[in-house]
């Protein structure tokens, strides 16, 4: 279903934004009998996630993988059998027919949930209305322009990537950011990807492992700072006999060349690097310059930008609230999704859920789409050591080879290393951090344990998966 042509000129609830929190509020809330409106400004429902984030991502992933198991193959009794060349140009026009086919998805759940999806950017003008001003033939915010007003606003407009400015690095608009990722036609010979958070990580690992050359710039000397040590030092080790680049402690002074490529990295250690393709993964900034958040008087906070919320997703408007990254906390999609669901419940749920109902933001399991994945839930050790003591902490850890690897030459083998954190004299599993195969889908079993308060002995008390890399994790002494 297109976007409604005429909207009401007042709704219960507008949420401003149509990505991963705007379907989890707005569809909530419709369920609760609320009339709802969805404005979205890109033309297009789910927001960074499925159209540049966790979605066609995740597909590029797929696509690596693949790539992966092709070079084991003759290990696995397939002889003869080699990876041929990565069809990228194809490869990346079916994932965005795939795209599309989902963005018609959220379409037709919007409608089929009674929610108004309005096509245009929103901007506050006062504490209860909103001005939708609709794209003119040359795609500008300038067309036809329509207040609607409400009883609640929510804010949902997510964030965009930042690059450098051209003052601060010569040049560096010649790269692209991760939106760029996903809009490249061909396959780059040689890449450079400038950061250290898992966007970094992830793009640079299926760039190197569909055979672009690849260069991971990072300031300091790991990446996934934010994440367990185990983590980083697995990984950053097992980088360097895939072939990947890890460039430490090491910035960009000037950039020159064509966009397109080739370009000539000019770097603080005094060395160039020609690369065809510039990548910046180097952070994200709430979308809120065309929000009008003055005219309601929401409070932002002073160097991120991010929208000021209480735990209950609150702004300091009484009827204005905001979720997922424009809020700045745990940005991520099921977080969006989640916080979205429960304000609505909040807000319009039955007794029991009304007025109480809120997201915890504590124990949020995450998984990194590196090669091999990683993942994580709970507090690192160093931040357990830091908020019990050491003599609070135990950790148990496990580093050894997946059975699959096996049978696969040296060159392609994978590492694996578990790490426990556990507190006190009842040692509650306060963190589990793992990487190696499949830690992607391993890790929301063992989420949901550290949410319930497991301790080591309920880990031990569990009987193992057998053959499993995951059993390490219930028979760790
Ligand atoms: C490369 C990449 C990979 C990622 N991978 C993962 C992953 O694997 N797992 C995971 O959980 N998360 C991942 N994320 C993060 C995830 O995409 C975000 O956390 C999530 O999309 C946030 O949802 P949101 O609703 O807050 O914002 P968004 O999904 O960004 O939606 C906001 C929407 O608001 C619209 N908008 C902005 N301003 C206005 C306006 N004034 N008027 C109308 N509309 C407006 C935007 O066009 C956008 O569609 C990834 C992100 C990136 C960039």
């Amino acid at each position: 279903m297109p976007p409604i042509q005429k909207p009401s000129d007042h709704y219960d609830l507008v949420v401003i934004g149509g990505g991963s929190g705007a379907m989890g509020m707005s569809r909530r809330a419709a369920s609760y009998g609320t009339k709802v409106a969805v404005i979205e400004e890109d033309g297009r429902l789910g927001g960074t996630c499925v159209n540049v984030g966790c979605v066609p991502k995740k597909l590029m992933w797929h696509a690596a993988d693949v790539a992966e198991s092709l070079d084991h193959a003759s290990d696995y009794g397939f002889p003869g059998v080699k990876r041929p060349a990565f069809d990228w140009r194809t490869f990346a026009k079916k994932r965005d027919d795939y795209v599309k086919m989902l963005n018609g998805v959220y379409d037709r759940n919007l409608a089929k949930d009674g929610v108004d999806y309005i096509s245009g950017r929103g901007a506050l003008t006062g504490p209860k209305s909103v001005e939708v001003a609709m794209r003119d033939q040359d795609g500008k915010f300038e067309g036809e322009k329509k207040t609607i007003t409400a009883d609640h606003i929510c804010i949902a407009v997510g964030g965009r990537p930042v690059i450098p400015s051209d003052k601060d690095v010569p040049g560096a608009s010649l790269g692209i950011d991760s939106d760029g990722f996903f809009a490249l036609k061909e396959q780059p010979k040689r890449v450079a990807v400038v950061g250290a958070g898992y966007i970094a990580v992830e793009l640079a690992g299926v760039f190197n492992t569909l055979g672009t050359e690849t260069h991971l710039l990072i300031r300091h000397d790991t990446f996934l700072r934010s994440f367990d040590p185990i983590i980083a030092e697995t990984l950053q080790e097992h980088m360097g006999k895939t072939g990947l680049n890890v460039h430490k402690r090491t910035n960009i002074k000037k950039v020159e060349g064509q966009k397109g490529g080739p370009l000539t990295l000019h770097l603080d250690s005094g060395k160039t690097l020609e690369v065809d393709c510039l990548l910046w993964a180097v952070g994200r900034r709430p979308n809120t310059d065309y929000l009008g958040l003055d005219k309601a008087g929401v409070k932002t906070e002073d160097k991120s930008g991010n929208i000021v919320v209480d735990e209950y997703q609150q702004t300091n408007v009484p009827n204005i609230t905001c979720i997922g990254d424009v809020a700045g906390k745990a940005l991520l999609t099921p977080v969006a999704i989640a916080a979205g669901r429960r304000l609505s419940n909040r807000l319009y749920g039955p007794e029991g859920l009304r007025g109480k109902d809120k997201l915890s933001y504590d124990d949020i399991p995450t998984v990194v789409f590196s090669h091999p994945t990683s993942g994580t839930v709970g507090l690192t050790e160093p931040e357990a050591r830091e908020k019990y003591g050491d003599d609070q902490i135990k950790v148990y850890q496990s580093k050894f080879r997946a059975m699959y690897f096996g049978m696969v030459g040296e060159d392609h083998k994978e590492p694996t290393a578990y790490k426990l954190v556990c507190q006190g004299k009842e040692e509650k599993v306060v963190g589990v951090h793992i990487v190696g195969m499949g830690s992607d889908e391993i890790m929301q079993g063992f989420g949901v344990a550290v949410k319930m308060g497991a301790r080591k002995k309920d880990l031990d008390d569990t009987v193992a998966i057998h053959p499993t890399s995951a059993e390490e994790l219930v028979t760790m002494r």
